[in-house]
């Protein structure tokens, strides 16, 4: 037999393909799931970007486009950064990809060689470690505490840098805790981070829309333009147009890297779908009144599960500045008693009894690096929501 990669030995199972296999036969079976382990809103795709996907194929746009974007994107992109973040891009500074995802791990793929270390703040996204591993990197994971609202603490960035460092993930709003930055505290950071001038930034900024009660977003080329030439400022349709399907991410960054993540592309996926563009171009060029309407839905949605959560006897949860997660701490529960007799020993056991027993799925914090929590989206109907929280609340109730 010819043998796979080495690199994919040094792989976990993912804890989310398993809940989510186990919550997809579970429903095959025919049982009422409430699904809250997944990563994307529950709206629909504005009806202005739609239109302008089916021009394009009315027009013909369904050939190949630049390898990093159309210029038509690029510019509605640039337009972007300026307007909600006062940042001013070269078009050549700009490159659209399939996706924040694939930017991500494109960006990584131009800079990254082996050994080098990637610090990833945590609890984090699940997909930056195993990229990080992918691509040859050693990730190198700096818990950040729940009693600092799961933020990244400027004395522990510099006490994880060293000369191996390459990089640091920065995601505010953060998936799974929905912690975001505010410019004071994400300055602290910025200043550390100037004194070490070996190491790239990317800033993952794909839940920017998704903020409540008046907060403000910012981003680290932004807090700090001395790190405009390190800083790759990531973006993307997916989260606040709720375009998770048609796969455009899009970055700003210095020349130098825009260029060499460029290359990466032009021997790998080359453009994205010419069609989605289009409708990406719209989106970020027509309305955006309706990103405050649904943040503000979000909030009510988060508000709603927080208060639920907050009664549950073993559960806490403190109301994140964003995103549509909630990272409630289960340890409370670890110990107790299934009424079959089984003990819950971790945040997995917990997940896995509360979709088994009670038919709702969440996400266990072991796929974050951090524990003992879970992850839960409340993207989705306030009925939907209403009826996990009543089934959480009993499950946890019932244990002994
Ligand atoms: N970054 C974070 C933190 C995410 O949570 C996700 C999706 O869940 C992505 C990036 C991927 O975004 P995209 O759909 O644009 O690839």
């Amino acid at each position: 037999m010819p043998s796979l990669s080495a690199t994919l030995e040094r792989f976990q199972p993912s804890a989310i393909a398993e809940i989510f296999s186990l919550a997809v036969r579970l429903k095959e079976e025919g049982r009422d799931i409430v699904n809250l382990s997944s990563g994307e809103p529950d709206f629909d795709t504005e009806a202005n970007a739609k239109q302008a996907a089916v021009e394009a194929i009315a027009e013909g746009q369904t050939k190949y486009t630049n390898i990093d974007g159309t210029t038509a994107l690029k510019r509605a992109i640039q337009a972007k950064f300026r307007r909600d973040n006062s940042l001013d891009y070269r078009s050549e500074q700009i490159l659209v990809d399939a996706g924040a995802k694939p930017l991500l791990a494109h960006g990584m793929q131009a800079i990254l060689d082996p050994g080098d270390e990637v610090i990833i703040p945590t609890p984090c996204w699940t997909s930056y470690v195993g990229m990080a591993r992918l691509f040859g990197g050693e990730p190198k994971l700096v818990p950040c505490p729940e009693e600092a609202g799961f933020k990244l603490q400027p004395e522990d960035l510099e006490r994880a840098i060293t000369r191996r460092t390459k990089l640091i993930l920065l995601n505010s709003p953060c998936n799974p805790t929905g912690a975001a930055y505010a410019e004071d505290e994400l300055k602290a950071l910025t200043d550390v981070l100037r004194r070490h001038d070996h190491v790239w930034i990317f800033a993952d900024d794909i839940y920017e829309h998704i903020v409540y009660d008046g907060f403000r977003f910012v981003t680290p080329a932004q807090v700090e333009p001395r790190l405009f030439d390190r800083t790759l400022t990531i973006n993307g349709v997916s989260k606040a147009y709720a375009m998770t399907g048609w796969r455009i991410g899009f970055a700003g960054g210095p020349t130098r890297l825009i260029e060499a993540i460029r290359k990466v592309l032009t021997q790998s996926t080359a453009n994205p779908c010419s069609i989605s563009q289009a409708a990406a171009t719209e989106a970020l060029t027509g309305p955006q009144d309706f990103l405050v309407e649904r943040a503000d839905s979000f909030r009510q949605r988060r508000d709603l599960v927080v208060g639920a959560i907050n009664q549950m006897p073993g559960l806490r949860c403190s109301p994140p500045e964003g995103a549509f997660y909630l990272y409630p701490n289960c340890a409370g529960l670890l110990g107790r008693r299934t009424e079959e007799g089984a003990t819950i020993e971790s945040s997995h056991d917990f997940a896995r009894h509360l979709l088994e027993h009670w038919g709702v799925a969440v996400v266990p914090g072991s796929a974050f690096e951090c524990d003992p929590y879970f992850r839960l989206s409340y993207a989705a109907s306030t009925t939907e929501l209403e009826e996990a929280c009543r089934r959480i609340g009993r499950a946890c109730g019932e244990l002994i």
